[in-house]
């Protein structure tokens, strides 16, 4: 099947639909059985699509589950009720005190908050690595390595992760490779192709597409299902089936909306490019990009969000720039429909593997699917507050 079919098919189980287009909202606590052995069964085929209790899932979530699997080549998905609790349950699923977690310099920053807080914490040994290391990580794993943890373009900084060399070096040493591949989307990257294990999104963000709920993924192969489903079951963790809903009618025109992002937000930043105010624009698609041979390489695909770099500026231009903007709102997320805008000063702070020296301070910009001519036009005047304080 051809991936826009797939798209517009994937998840619609006639067992779920009962014959509507899309699969309801199930909203469900309690199952209930006429029979033990319709109770049996349900118990026995828990992890496969038969409702047992609500927290192990409901036909919506069963309908997303699927699709999931569908769409990035897994064995079996797992829904949590944020990004930021599948990183969480994927992680603390297969972790235990006295194991090494390597981490990517760069990484979403509250992934780097659940290690340096909550892992350190529970006896987990953290390092962090340059994302631009590659084949390099071999050196840094350790008899107690059990799992490496990317993502790739890295958050606001941009770089582009070598995954294929990075899978290589940690599978030789049977550690396990967990990736937030929310950027890249289960359309324009495709991890367990480039020996990932544990493919994690942010379904808050592009999946469900348009601002109005929070949704994580976790995928995986056949080996680490049980594991998974299991410790995610006993931590508590499911996720809502107006979320998942929402995430399912986001799927069918997830390939039509990044198409337009990413069109869009090549305009904006070619022309950012050029602005005498900006010293770099971090876009993978850019060749100054770090990692971007390995983007053509890897990806299919890009979208809105992308940094830049301004030449310099205090706080007070930054903020006369952002305040003076009408399309761009300041928002901390971003994989909707709207373009948003957000300033950072911190970013060395996070940045103890390879440091951060910048000329000024890094913006990060989503491009949604408004006219870019009128983001353009948005920007300029966003430029001139900042030049008028400068
Ligand atoms: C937003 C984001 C997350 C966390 O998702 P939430 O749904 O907000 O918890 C994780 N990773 C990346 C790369 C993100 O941008």
């Amino acid at each position: 099947m051809k991936k826009d079919t797939l798209i517009a098919t994937t998840g619609r189980n006639p067992e779920f639909t009962h014959g509507s287009v899309n699969t309801p909202v199930y909203h469900t606590s309690t199952v209930t059985f006429d029979t033990v052995k319709d109770m049996k069964r349900a118990i026995a085929k828990r992890h496969q699509g038969v409702p047992y209790y609500g927290r192990r899932g409901n036909p919506t979530t069963f309908a997303l589950e699927q699709a999931m699997c569908d769409l990035e080549g897994a064995d079996g998905c797992y829904l949590y009720p944020s990004g930021l609790a599948a990183i969480t349950g994927a992680i603390l699923s297969f972790i235990k005190a006295g194991d090494h977690i390597l981490i990517a310099d760069g990484v979403y920053e509250p992934t780097r908050g659940l290690a340096d807080k909550v892992l350190l914490r529970m006896g987990v040994e953290v390092s962090y690595f340059d994302p631009l290391i590659g084949a390099g990580i071999a050196d840094l794993i350790r008899d107690n390595t059990r799992i490496v943890f990317v993502e790739s373009p890295c958050s606001l900084t941009m770089e582009i992760i070598d995954i294929p060399a990075i899978t290589k070096a940690a599978h030789a040493r049977d550690v396990l490779v967990m990736m937030d591949n929310t950027w890249g989307t289960p359309l324009h990257f495709k991890p367990f192709d480039h020996g990932v294990d544990f493919s994690i999104h942010a379904a808050t963000k592009y999946i469900v597409g348009h601002s109005d709920a929070m949704l994580g993924t976790v995928s995986t192969r056949k080996d680490y299902c049980e594991q998974l489903f299991n410790m995610s079951y006993q931590l508590g963790y499911c996720a809502a089936p107006d979320d998942a809903y929402l995430a399912l009618r986001g799927i069918r025109t997830l390939k039509l909306r990044l198409k337009q992002h990413e069109e869009n937000a090549l305009t904006v930043a070619r022309w950012l490019k050029d602005r005498p105010e900006v010293a770099e624009v971090r876009h993978p698609a850019f060749e100054t990009c770090p990692g971007h041979e390995i983007f053509k390489r890897d990806f299919t695909g890009g979208n809105g969000l992308f940094s830049m770099i301004l030449k310099g500026g205090s706080e007070a231009a930054v903020t006369a720039f952002l305040e003076n903007l009408h399309h761009f709102k300041m928002g901390f997320s971003w994989g909707g429909y709207e373009s948003l805008i957000l300033p950072y000063y911190g970013i060395a702070k996070n940045r103890s593997a390879t440091g951060w020296r910048a000329p000024g301070p890094l913006i990060r910009l989503h491009i949604g699917l408004e006219d870019p001519q009128d983001l353009i036009t948005d920007l300029a005047q966003g430029l001139a507050a900042f030049n008028d304080v400068t």
